[in-house]
């Protein structure tokens, strides 16, 4: 790759599930990758394979501290993305998002990078426009269960839009919709690993309230895809941009899915719907098809079926009995 292309990228976020993919794809493009994580909800298996190249180096860090590097690019990630990872601890969900997006902001501006912000269809909250695009202001609790993430997350994006007018920063602000593939943690809670996992072991899948509820699923690769053609577009979006797959599935219809193509006999149990379950979820994003020239092209199955894969072999190795000491292999254990 030429001097002139190859960038120096921070990527916070980087050993988690999307930031993984990212890492991979970037350090496959010939730039130069740093991955900072805190490993709070991330893996050091995610990034394993990358460990050895010599254009990708890790650092332990949490984005609420500032830091000091030199890149040219920032994809700020650093954030847990599951209802019951961020519910976990939710003050410092809140702080990760503020004061990490705060920190990333201000190194941003010093280096004179471009950064990226890792935002979430959730600032919608339980939408009363549908399709949701990005002029909607939407409907979020602000004091309840989910507002430590939604919240968190519409307060970065204030800050990304008044660093922009206050300080002519380059930003992009991308707003993901819901997304699933390999290197989902497999005990997060969301819908999609939930599924697989019960399905795959023989379990009831837990189908929480009647099942009616909708979202529209992206295959990872699509929307990492995306994420670099966002950061690198030459025009302004001029604000957030939805990224996601407009394909809109109920949670019954997606459990049906998954219990046909893993070959299970898992019947669906109903559970309560959790407080603040957002009712339905589509995204408008004919804006990222105008100015990016972007649509997913990952069918559900055929997305569904590449995380089965990946899946079954983690119970595979989870049940393979445990290496010798020093042998160099290991099994990753949920948290
Ligand atoms: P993830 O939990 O797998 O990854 C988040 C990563 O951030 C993890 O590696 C975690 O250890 C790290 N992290 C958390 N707090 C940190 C801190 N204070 N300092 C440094 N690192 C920290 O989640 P993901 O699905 O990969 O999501 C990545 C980003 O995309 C998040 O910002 C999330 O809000 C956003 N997003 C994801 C989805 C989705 O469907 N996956 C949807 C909307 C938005
Ligand atoms: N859900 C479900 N069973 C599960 C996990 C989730 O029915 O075991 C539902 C959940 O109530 C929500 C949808 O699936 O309506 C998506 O949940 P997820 O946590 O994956 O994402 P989010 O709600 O953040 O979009």
């Amino acid at each position: 790759m030429k001097e002139l292309t190859r960038k120096r990228i921070l990527v916070t976020g980087g050993a988690g599930f999307l930031g993984s993919h990212l890492c991979e794809r970037l350090v496959a493009q010939g730039h130069d990758v740093l991955c900072v994580d805190n490993f709070y909800t991330g893996s050091k298996d995610n990034i394993a394979h990358l460990l050895d190249c010599a254009n990708f180096e890790l650092m332990r860090h949490d984005v609420t501290f500032p830091l000091y590097v030199e890149v040219d690019q920032i994809y700020n990630l650093a954030c847990p993305a599951s209802p019951i990872h961020y519910q976990h601890d939710p003050v410092q969900t809140t702080k990760t998002s503020v004061h990490g997006a705060i920190n990333m902001l201000g190194l941003a501006k010093r280096v004179k990078a471009r950064i990226f912000q890792a935002s979430t269809s959730e600032v919608y909250g339980d939408a009363l426009v549908h399709p949701q695009r990005e002029d909607y202001w939407g409907h979020v609790n602000p004091i309840g269960p989910r507002s430590c993430y939604d919240e968190g997350k519409r307060c970065a994006e204030t800050l990304f839009m008044d660093y922009h007018r206050q300080h002519g920063l380059s930003i992009r602000i991308a707003r993901i919709f819901n997304t699933y593939g390999p290197r989902m943690h497999p005990a997060d809670g969301r819908v999609v690993s939930n599924f697989m996992m019960q399905a795959l072991r023989g379990e009831p899948l837990t189908l929480y309230g009647d099942g009616t509820q909708t979202r529209s699923f992206c295959y990872v690769d699509d929307m990492v895809g995306a994420f670099i053609l966002l950061m690198n577009c030459a025009d302004d979006p001029g604000g957030p941009v939805n990224l996601g797959n407009p394909h809109e599935v109920s949670m019954r219809e997606i459990a049906m899915r998954i219990v046909a193509l893993t070959g299970s006999t898992s019947p669906l149990e109903t559970r309560p719907l959790p407080a603040d379950d957002p009712w339905h979820r589509q995204p408008d994003i004919s804006a990222a098809t105008r100015l990016l020239g972007w649509r997913p092209d990952t069918s559900l199955d055929e997305g569904l079926l590449r995380t089965a894969r990946y899946f079954r072999a983690r119970i595979a190795a989870s049940q393979q009995p445990l290496p010798q000491a020093g042998a160099g292999a290991s099994v990753e254990s949920a948290p």
